[in-house]
Formats: C-alpha cells, structure tokens, sequence
C-alpha cells in the first residue's frame, strides 16, 4: 500500500473521486514479487451508469460547449503535467505492469506526446464544401460521436490510454474508460492530472473493475456511441457483439504475431538490436512483438548465433531495479508462457538460447526466461499463436515469394519488418505483407505517435495513432442547403 501515493479504491465518475458502487475492492498484484500491490475499487454495472450518465452531461454542459482551441488546450495542459510527472507515473507503472523503469518512463513520455499530437490537431480537423447542384451548398462536418468507450489492456496502459482517450477528447467525445485489473493505476493517476489540467467534469470517467463485470457493462450500455476496445481476439468478439446490438462502431486493436523478415543483403549490425528488442521488450507481452524472425537461408545461422548472444547477455530482474526485461503481468500469463515452453521442449525443437535467470529473483515474482528457438515449422503452434511472453519463433526462407507466404501465414496481421537493401523489394514486399504496419530497416518507428495503427485479419480493424484517429473518433455530417 505505501507504494501508492493516493487511495486507488476509488472510481472517478462526473469530475468526483467516490467508491465504488457495490463498496467492494480487487487486489491489485505487484508482478515483480507478487505480493499485493493496493487494492482497486470493483466497478460494475451501476457505476458504468453513473459514468455514462455524467458523460452525456458533459456534452450537454461545459464540455460539449468549449471550442476546438479550447479543448486542445486542455489536452495540452495535460500533456504538460504528465511530463512534470512522468518520473511519479514511470515508478506506478512498472510497479504495476512489472515493466522496466525506463521502459514505463518511456510510456509517460509517448502519453505526453500524444497528449500534445491531439491538443495541436484538435482545431485543425474540418469538413469540406461540396460542388454540388445550382442553388445548393453543399458542406461536411466532423461532429464527435458523443460518449465513447475505452477499454483498455494492462500491458501499456498509458500509450493506449493516450491514443485512444486523447483522439476521442480532442474530437469533442466525452468519455468512458475502463483499465485492465490487472494494471490500472497510471489510469486513475491520468484522471487526476485531467482534473488539475481543468478538464470539464464528466469529460472523463474512469471506473476499474473487471472485464465481464465492468468492462462487459460498458460494451453492452446503451448510452454509449462508439467503443475503442484493445485486447484479445475473443474478447474482442464479445465487445463487435455487444457493439453490433446497438450498432455503434467499434475499433479493435488485437493481437498478433508479427515477423520481421530478414534479408541476405540486410545491414545486420542494424537490424540485429531490434529483431531481439522487438521480441523481449515488456517482457514479449507486446501487441506488435516481433515474436517470428524470418531469416534468408544464407545468413539464417549468422542471425541465430548473433541473436543468441544478446540473449546470452540479457539481464531479468526486478521492475525497480530497471533491467533488460521484468517479470510477466501474471501468474495466470506465466503458466502461460510456460506451457508454451513445455510445447518447445516436448516437440523437440531447437532452443537456440535462453537468459540466464539469477538466483536472486524474488520468489513470488512472475518470471520467464526469455527463450530464442530455431528452425521452426512455420505451421508449428509456437510460430502461429499468440505466445505473449518473451519467445521468438526463428523461421528460415528461400526466396521472395516463400518469405511473404510464410510473414502472411498466421490469421493475424498486425505489423511487418523488413530488412533489405534492395529498393525495389523494400516497395513490392511492403505491399504484398499483410499488416496494419510495415517498417523497412526498423522497426516501430521509436513508438510513431503520428503514424496510424491497427490490423487487418484477427489483429482487428479500425485505425489509431495520427490523425486518423481523429477520423475514427468522429462522425461525418453531410449538409446541403438549398438557397435559390
Ligand atoms: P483481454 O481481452 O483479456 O482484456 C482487455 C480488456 O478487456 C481489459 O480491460 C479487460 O478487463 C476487458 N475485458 C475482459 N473481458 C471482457 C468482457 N467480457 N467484456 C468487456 N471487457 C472485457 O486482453 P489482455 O489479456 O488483458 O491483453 C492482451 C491482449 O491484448 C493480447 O492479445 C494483445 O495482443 C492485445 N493487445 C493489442 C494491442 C493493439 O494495439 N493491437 C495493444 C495491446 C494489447
């Protein structure tokens, strides 16, 4: 309890700080030794109206009546105060996810900047004017939808936290958002920091409490207008259904299982940092981890044996203690991670190295080792689902044609890499992979707060991140006068 610096068991509704309607509270698990973290407030079903309702209010009251200007100045005096505290929200977030330091101080950062990507763009979204028939006027509107929903995971809440709230905000939504209970405190630390900014009350809401409890709640209300759901693909089902029987949007930003192709004539020494980056990075629990390397036959030993040696040097430890990667989220998601394992060992594949895991990791912790396997089928389980944890799939290929077979081969398409000196095949393969995103000799573009994110296949539809998120969060209004 003495980690957290203010009482998490409450739910934020109507610019108010109360308990939760049923006065129950869930124990919120410290990942790094497993003991109990705080305790977070159980919300459900009333409270989810009670946020609705305050919501609707907003729009009506001093929210829905501020300019664009206006409220992307609220968005950037937030923005401003989650960088005058992004050491306080850094220290919540890896206590919570178990992420190193340095990488939750990294997410506070990627909050602030989205924060202030949408408070820039929130008055530079327009409409147009329409040549239409003589005697008309014919012009579009970006109006918000009104209350949206946002229910987010625990694995990088403050970036989706600022993607998707931000964008809705910015468009003149009010909004909804229900963390993960697993990881929900830099959520309610956002709420604080949007009341000091100013926000109008009931512009955000935000109501902790578990998925099929809360969560379900608020997908099925019939108050709400849009939902930005990012989770797993099953769930992601249930929320398209519930969303489908009010017939509001819905975006659903899934999982994957991302492969980076690797190229006989790749700068190596460039790309070799992010192939194993891009897999270990929050302990693989990574919607866009590069959990398949793809490597050209010639230089497929090469990259195992350089990969292997980073793995060789990586160091697991303590949130706290802001090493290379932390324990995972769970208990729950370690027997996951580790039945994966088992998988590996017992279809006899090739373990190509594992970090060494130091007798110092404090029992009680959810540690992996991180775990790098060669050769694989690429039909095999452990190259087609979804693992979450820190396991990279190596997958050699021949030419072209074989390596984009296999990159498109999963039913998910969430993000590509590409490493490649040849111009041409840079163009005609970024085109023919299957992805949301496809980078060529990087990966993740440090983050790409303005570049649009999302899937195709099981890693879902609908874009955030940029400016297209502005579209997503906003409904066209067509208007056409007739004057003579
Ligand atoms: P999850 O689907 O179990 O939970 C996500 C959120 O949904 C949580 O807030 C949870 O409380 C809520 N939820 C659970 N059941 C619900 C229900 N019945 N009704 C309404 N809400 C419910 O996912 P997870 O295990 O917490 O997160 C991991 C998954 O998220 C992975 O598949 C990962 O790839 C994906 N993810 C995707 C992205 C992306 O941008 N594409 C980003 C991060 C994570």
């Amino acid at each position: 309890m003495q980690h957290v610096p203010f009482d998490s068991t409450q739910v934020f509704i109507g610019g108010r700080w109360r308990a939760g309607d049923s006065g129950q509270t869930l124990s919120l698990a410290n990942p790094s030794d497993g003991s109990e973290l705080t305790r977070i407030a159980r919300g459900g079903a009333a409270d989810i109206g009670a946020a609705v309702a305050a919501a609707r209010a907003a729009l009506a009251g001093t929210w829905g009546a501020l300019t664009a200007a206006e409220r992307g100045r609220v968005l950037l005096k937030m923005s401003a105060k989650v960088l005058e505290q992004a050491d306080e929200l850094a220290r919540l977030e890896a206590l919570d996810v178990g992420k190193p330091l340095k990488q939750a101080r990294a997410d506070a950062v990627a909050l602030a900047r989205y924060l202030e990507f949408y408070g820039g763009a929130a008055d530079k979204v327009h409409g147009q004017t329409i040549p239409f028939a003589n005697g008309y006027t014919a012009l579009t509107l970006r109006e918000p939808h009104g209350v949206t929903a946002h229910i987010v995971p625990w694995n990088y809440p403050m970036q989706i936290i600022g993607r998707s709230v931000g964008a809705a905000l910015a468009m003149g939504n009010a909004c909804v958002l229900k963390p993960a209970e697993e990881a929900c405190l830099t959520a309610l630390a956002f709420a604080r920091i949007a009341g000091e900014a100013g926000i109008p009350a009931g512009a955000l809401n935000v109501v902790p409490g578990l998925g099929e409890e809360a969560g379900a709640a608020l997908a099925a209300h019939k108050g709400i207008n849009h939902i930005s759901f990012t989770g797993s693909v099953a769930v992601g089902a249930l929320i398209q259904t519930a969303a489908a029987k009010n017939a509001v949007p819905v975006t659903l930003e899934l999982g994957g299982k991302s492969p980076q192709l690797v190229f006989a004539d790749a700068d190596l020494d460039a790309a070799l940092p992010f192939l194993v980056n891009a897999g270990i990075q929050n302990a693989g629990q990574t919607c866009s981890a590069a959990s398949r390397i793809l490597v050209q036959r010639p230089v497929f030993d090469e990259v195992v044996r350089r990969m292997a040696e980073r793995y060789a040097a990586l160091r697991i430890g303590p949130a706290l203690d802001d090493l290379d990667i932390g324990p995972v989220i769970s208990a729950r998601q370690r027997e996951i991670v580790m039945g994966y394992l088992e998988v590996v060992k017992s279809s006899g594949l090739k373990v190509a190295a594992a970090a060494p895991m130091p007798a110092s990791l404090p029992r009680g912790g959810y540690y992996v080792p991180p775990t790098l396997v060669a050769d694989v089928d690429p039909a095999h389980r452990i190259a087609q689902e979804e693992i979450f944890g820190p396991v990279q799939a190596v997958i050699p290929f021949g030419d072209d044609a074989e390596g984009v077979a296999i990159a498109n081969g999963t039913a998910y398409g969430l993000v590509a890499g590409l490493w490649t000196r040849d111009g041409g095949r840079q163009l005609r393969l970024a085109r023919q992979l299957q992805a949301g995103q496809v980078f060529v000799n990087n990966y993740g573009a440090g983050g790409g707060v303005e570049l649009p994110f999302g899937g195709v296949k099981h890693s879902g539809h609908g874009r955030e991140k940029g400016f297209e998120a502005l579209y997503g969060f906003s409904t066209l209004k067509t208007i056409a006068i007739k004057h003579d």
